[in-house]
């Protein structure tokens, strides 16, 4: 395994830099960085992962996404990476529309079917990181696992760093009663950080999708959750 890479595939609107309502990152001013997304590549960095960027770019080239708007914006989003010393080895964009059925455009692993045949992928610590569902399936299309950058509250950049870099141990407690089945996830690395502050911390994971989530931090002591 010594010789196998570690990729990481990240999308770059809504995931490095935020998205726009319009979804087109059109000029400068539109550019603005997700937070925590420069410590977050850090320790991707640290942890020996090379970046990939892999981009939909709708009607890139065309007389509503003119070639030379997206090329301003991108050249600074990559200088701007760059000068923090993250760059990426290869770049992938689609420039095409969903109507035009090409292969490139994610979840489709067209674009990269070269890239893997030259690169020996370290498959099981490889990953997807994006901010939409066909950023998943594009990863379950590589074999390889995806992580999603969530809008609002959800799963940001230094959950999912934590994730894949420190690969947090988990148990997992399930009660069913009749109406409800209630999934309790217990961070085991994260409790034991937590202990010598007498709390725990528990991640509460519910419904079939597991998509609801809150923490419940608890007093040791007292027994009671802090507020
Ligand atoms: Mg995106
Ligand atoms: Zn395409």
């Amino acid at each position: 395994m010594a010789d196998t890479e570690k990729i990481a595939f990240i999308d770059r609107d809504g995931t490095l830099i935020w998205e726009p309502l319009d979804e087109q990152v059109d000029q400068l001013s539109k550019v603005s960085l997700m937070p925590g997304v420069f410590p977050a590549l850090f320790r991707l960095r640290e942890a020996g992962y090379q970046f990939v960027m892999i981009t939909n770019q709708d009607g890139l080239g065309t007389d509503s996404f003119p070639e030379e708007e997206f090329r301003r914006v991108q050249d600074f989003v990559l200088e701007l990476f760059a000068s923090q010393g993250i760059t990426f080895r290869d770049i992938f964009i689609c420039p095409h529309f969903k109507n035009d059925r090409c292969k490139c455009r994610k979840p489709l692993p067209g674009h990269i079917g070269n890239f893997l045949d030259q690169v020996a992928m370290d498959r099981e610590n490889s990953v997807v990181i994006g901010d939409r569902e066909t950023d998943l399936e594009f990863a379950q299309n590589i074999g390889i696992p995806g992580y999603r950058i969530a809008d609002s509250d959800g799963q940001r950049w230094d959950d999912i760093v934590r994730e894949v870099v420190d690969k947090p141990r988990r148990s997992n407690v399930t009660r069913k009663t009749r109406e409800t089945e209630i999934s309790v996830q217990v961070d085991l690395d994260r409790e034991t950080r937590l202990r010598s502050q007498r709390v725990s911390a528990f991640l509460i994971t519910c419904g079939a999708d597991r998509q609801a989530r809150w923490i419940l931090i608890v007093d040791l002591v007292s027994g009671r959750p802090r507020s």
